[in-house]
């Protein structure tokens, strides 16, 4: 092993262990078990050689937010990772998309949800229904929650659970709590909700997915 693989290495299992340390404290405060939460590395603009030591310390939870990247990434890892896109879909990138992501965190439409169950393999994919609690303010992506029962009987695609990016001008653990009770309310299993700044306080939610990016790769050297 070269010396800075080595290094580079010992610090991802340094920043693990302690993202770890800080998902063990919650759940236990929360009485809640590890085995109910996923944590989903958000490699995203990281080289594939950081996916590749991610996985050799036991990460099998990768999420990309660009087709592009999570194509050329998904397959350099052994078949059992499972690969997480959580950016904004692009409905001509649907076919492409379709072939390395297991789990979709950004459904937001109707007409992608055709697009993704006639792509081959859907029926063994996850689907989260994005949902934006502010739909007033700038555009992340995501529906209105009005929306929901109306995209749940129509979609295509059996909807997993819900996802979340906390909102810049409300509380996280406010939004975090509404997205629960909205989960709770249709009865779906998934809650995919909490990333570097804001896990903890999802957790305390009821998160079954937590993506989480910089607190184990470091700052990003640009926006994805
Ligand atoms: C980038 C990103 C993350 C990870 O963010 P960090 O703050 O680096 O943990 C999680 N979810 C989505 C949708 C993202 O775009």
């Amino acid at each position: 092993m070269s010396e800075s693989r080595d290094m580079r290495k010992q610090e991802l299992a340094a920043n693990l262990e302690v993202v770890e340390d800080r998902i063990a404290k919650t759940l236990s405060d929360s009485n809640r078990v590890r085995e109910e939460v996923t944590l989903v590395v958000v490699t995203k603009t990281f080289p594939p050689e950081d996916a590749v030591l991610l996985y050799e310390l036991g990460i099998r939870n990768f999420g990309e937010n660009r087709d592009d990247e999570g194509a050329k990434k998904q397959p350099l890892l052994p078949a059992d990772a499972r690969w997480h896109f959580q950016g904004q879909v692009q409905g001509r990138k649907i076919g492409s998309i379709s072939e390395w992501a297991d789990v979709i965190h950004s459904l937001d439409s109707l007409d992608h949800a055709s697009k993704f169950a006639s792509a081959p393999s859907a029926a063994s994919k996850e689907f989260f229904l994005q949902i934006n609690l502010e739909p007033e303010a700038e555009h992340r992506g995501g529906i209105s929650k009005e929306l929901i029962p109306q995209f749940l009987e129509k979609s295509p695609v059996k909807i997993f659970g819900l996802m979340v990016v906390a909102p810049l001008s409300v509380n996280p653990s406010a939004a975090f709590k509404e997205l629960s009770v909205l989960r709770g309310h249709y009865g779906l299993p998934g809650l995919s909700m909490g990333m570097s700044g804001d896990f903890e306080e999802a957790l305390k939610a009821g998160a079954t997915h937590i993506r989480v990016g910089s607190s184990i790769l470091g700052s990003r050297p640009s926006l994805a």
